[in-house]
């Protein structure tokens, strides 16, 4: 029996060096669920096996026939040391997800073969030219994304779930119901891997897969529940009696939707990841942002709080509106809202977005190194501060915003929307561990 080795890489700060020693906190250490999604399409007559570098050291000399390696551009490297050492043993290496895709030559010139797009469409096409001669497969798998069907998500095989529960992840399962965006920002990756289409599975398909998993506690890691707003409201409407907690992400114009909203409560939501990325106006425009209304932030987090949900902002600095003095602003304009978590990034040109072209052709790209890529180090010039100036001020705003002294504040001021579940479990969990992970200087994202 051929044997599959699917690899989750990790960066340098990440990566476990000492077995069950993990780095930081582990509630934001889920399994990969595209590596899930693959094995879970792979045939019968594989044995397979995941490795995640955040909580496994590799085993270079099992014997592994074919090696499967999905990464984003800060684990490009990585992938392709990964695959050096594999390819000395004699086995057929693979690569897939965002990088690739949009790399798919220089992804080519370190593996035999490279999957574009979304990698369980192709696994078995590529499985089955490989039965048939390795060689016929040492090539470059794509699908005409414009043009993909409607249908690409139905009858998917469900995810195999043997990776879930392992120590060292956090609790819950990652779960899918829907992929890519409707919207259009142009520093986004996910954007630019789907063409702005979104493809669905039937919720049939979706309820059928959820009805096997035991854990309460469900993370969907679809970019925007709110590409398809009537398409959501079926879903949570379907899901309302199944005793799970939902963690989600969406874009800031969910909470006009208060039908929806009210699904969501039902439903169980208890956390939201939503890209508010700037409190500038003239950034958002210049990122064709344009769902974003800074005006409405308030709003949007008292909504999310109406409906007892913790709300995760994605702040990035370094647009060309940003001069030094954006992170104490961004601070107090926050600390003011109560808003729960914050993920605060370097504005990353990563590479297949309009953004990495726009910075390419005004030759403010600095680095072509893929691992400064991390969303923390910067990798362009930026227009009104320095590159230093920058990487002080995102890590100056982590530390004051998981301070005590803000946690205790915002956590205080929340407690009444978000009750005991919310704030204890999800509030301070998600406080704590951002604040753990700062600091110890880790990479997150990715
Ligand atoms: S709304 Fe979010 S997922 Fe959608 S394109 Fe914008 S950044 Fe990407």
């Amino acid at each position: 029996m051929k044997k599959i080795l699917l690899i989750n890489p990790a960066t340098k700060k990440d990566r476990v060096e000492i077995p069950g020693q993990y780095k930081g906190s582990d509630i934001f250490r889920y399994p990969k669920l595209g590596t899930l999604a693959i094995a879970g399409v792979t045939p019968a007559g594989y044995q397979i096996e995941i490795t995640d570098e955040t909580i496994d050291i590799i085993n270079f000399d099992a014997g592994y026939d074919i090696v499967g390696v999905s990464a984003v551009t800060a684990l490009a490297n990585r992938a392709y040391q990964i695959a050096a050492e594999f390819k000395k043993r004699g086995a057929h290496t693979v690569i897939g997800g965002c990088h690739a895709t949009f790399l798919p030559e220089e992804a080519k010139s370190h593996f035999d073969t490279v999957i574009c797009g979304l990698g369980e469409t192709l696994w078995n096409d590529f499985l089955s030219d490989h039965n048939k001669n390795p060689e016929i497969s040492k090539k470059i798998y794509s699908y005409n994304q414009a043009g993909a069907p409607k249908d690409l998500l139905h009858g998917a095989p469900f995810a195999a779930r043997f990776a879930e529960g392992r120590p060292g992840y956090a609790a819950g399962h990652v779960f899918s119901i829907m992929r890519g965006c409707s919207k259009a920002c142009d520093f986004c990756s996910i954007n630019a891997f789907f063409n702005r289409r979104v493809y669905k599975r039937p919720i049939a398909e979706a309820c059928g897969e959820l009805k096997n998993l035991r854990h309460p506690i469900i993370n969907l890691v679809d970019d925007n529940i709110y590409s398809d707003p009537a398409y959501a409201k079926l879903f949570f409407a379907a899901v309302k009696n199944y005793g799970k907690h939902w963690l989600f992400q969406a874009s800031t114009d969910i909470v006009r939707d208060r039908h929806l909203m009210k699904l969501l409560e039902e439903a169980g939501a208890k956390g939201v990841f939503v890209g508010f990325e700037s409190i500038s106006s003239l950034n958002l425009a210049g990122s064709n942002k344009n769902h974003n209304t800074v005006d409405k932030y308030k709003r949007v987090i008292d909504v999310f709080h109406e409906f007892g949900i913790v709300v995760e902002a994605g702040m990035m600095f370094g647009f060309d509106d940003d001069g030094p003095e954006v992170f104490e602003k961004t601070y107090d304009f926050f600390y003011k809202l109560n808003l729960d978590l914050m993920q605060i990034a370097a504005v990353t040109p990563m590479p297949g977005t309009p953004l990495y072209d726009r910075m390419k052709s005004e030759g403010r790209i600095i680095s072509d190194n893929w691992d400064d890529y991390d969303c923390k180090k910067v990798v362009f010039r930026p227009r009104k501060m320095s590159v230093e100036a920058l990487v002080k001020g995102t890590e100056w705003l982590r530390g004051e915003f998981y301070s005590y002294k803000s946690i205790l504040k915002r956590g205080i001021a929340n407690f009444g929307s978000l009750g005991f579940i919310g704030t204890l479990g999800y509030y301070l969990r998600g406080n704590l561990g951002f604040k753990k992970n700062h600091s110890l200087g880790l990479d997150y994202p990715p």
